[in-house]
């Protein structure tokens, strides 16, 4: 409650800045015993994904959302650690480690230290792992999840941070900051290929044509810098959600971490473009369905799905009909509007409620069971060692 609190005071005083979040390690802890707990967690977050972008994109597909399908539903509050505004990288960040930090960081709290995230706890605990998004694989939100860099526009810096995470499975855009680095002049295009990975890009194949060896781990660009927008023919999130949900179940025994970015549906926001926000979201929703599919089948993975922020403070005015929605954006950035969240499969109970976006990074690893988990892997390690 203590940061209701103080957003509070700070609004009655007429303050604008936000108090500084927890630097030495996330302030939360989720204790509730779980009926039954998730071996897989789907995290699917549609960047700048408010309320309104959802209704919008309800309205724009005959009324229906694969969202609807959804057991659990909450809300979290999304200020970072220096704005009641927060950027990607700052929310990105707060759902990977559960730290809240400054507007562009990536992976690192106020103070720019980096911070353990939950990718690599689940690397940590032999889990298998995965980042999948419409944007380049080095935009600050999937980079937060693999990445510790002071700032999000550091690319190459982000691109080289990859390299130093045995991720299991890439698919987005960016292969510039890999293959034409300036630099370094490195080409870590084909040192991933001497690490034994699978590589290819958009160039070479499409990802529907590929016939995927899931023992070695799988990169996939889909364009050298960020990838199309729907409306100009980009189609690749629904088979790439359900490429790396199977791919990472057979990869690893022990379950897996995947994150899921409708990266546009943002982007739409800042264009201030409703055609552009509302494909985006239908196209994010498909992936949903696809990915809820797979647990529904699976009964042990769980899906959540939420939002960074919300942007372009969009409103559907009146005037709006089913087939044609008259909308309207209060600003071409973000907004600080609460998120909703909604949850799937074991463990999703713990995501009702209202609460603090950090919390997402809690309830998750509490569900995998990830502390414990870290630790006998580590203890296996030790007796491997003395074998
Ligand atoms: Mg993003
Ligand atoms: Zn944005």
């Amino acid at each position: 409650m203590r940061i209701f609190l103080f957003l509070f005071l700070g609004i009655s005083l007429g303050c604008n800045s936000v108090p500084i979040g927890p630097s030495s390690g996330p302030a939360f802890q989720e204790t509730r015993t779980l009926k039954k707990r998730p071996k897989n967690v789907v995290l699917m977050i549609g960047d700048g994904m408010g309320l309104t972008q959802i209704t919008a994109g309800m309205y724009g597909n005959a009324n229906k959302l694969n969202l609807e399908d959804f057991t659990h539903t909450g809300l979290h509050t999304c200020h970072s650690g220096n704005s009641y505004i927060t950027d990607s990288a700052a929310g990105a960040t707060a759902f990977a480690s559960g730290h809240k930090t400054y507007n562009g960081a990536i992976g690192v709290d106020m103070d720019t230290f980096p911070v353990v995230n939950i990718l690599e706890q689940a690397e940590t605990a032999n889990m298998a792992t995965g980042l999948v998004s419409t944007s380049s694989i080095t935009h600050a939100t999937p980079a937060a999840f693999i990445a510790h860099v002071s700032s999000r526009y550091k690319m190459e810096e982000i691109a080289l941070d990859i390299l130093n995470v045995e991720v299991d499975l890439l698919i987005g855009g960016g292969k510039k900051f890999f293959s034409q680095r300036t630099m370094d002049k490195r080409n870590l295009y084909t040192e991933l290929l001497k690490k034994d990975y699978f590589v290819s890009d958009y160039s070479r194949e499409r990802l529907s044509d590929l016939a995927i060896d899931t023992e070695q781990n799988f990169v996939y660009f889909t364009a050298d810098n960020d990838p199309a927008k729907v409306l100009e023919g980009r189609d690749y999130l629904t088979l790439a959600s359900q490429i790396a949900t199977r791919f990472l179940k057979e990869h690893e025994e022990a379950g897996f971490f995947l994150m899921i970015e409708a990266a546009q549906i943002d982007w739409g926001g800042h264009a201030m473009d409703p055609e552009w926000v509302i494909s985006e979201m239908i196209d994010f929703d498909r992936a949903i369905g696809q990915v809820l599919n797979f647990a529904k089948a699976d009964g042990e993975t769980l899906v959540i799905v939420t939002a960074d922020h919300e942007t372009g403070g969009l409103s559907i005015n009146p005037g709006s009909r089913t087939d044609g929605i008259e909308a309207a954006f209060s600003s071409a950035n973000h907004t600080a509007s609460i998120i909703p969240v909604f949850a799937y499969g074991p463990g999703a109970e713990l995501f009702s409620g209202v609460y603090d976006n950090i919390h997402i990074y809690g309830k998750m690893a509490h569900a995998l069971n990830l502390k414990e988990k870290i630790k006998i892997a580590r203890q296996r390690a030790v007796e491997k060692e003395e074998d």
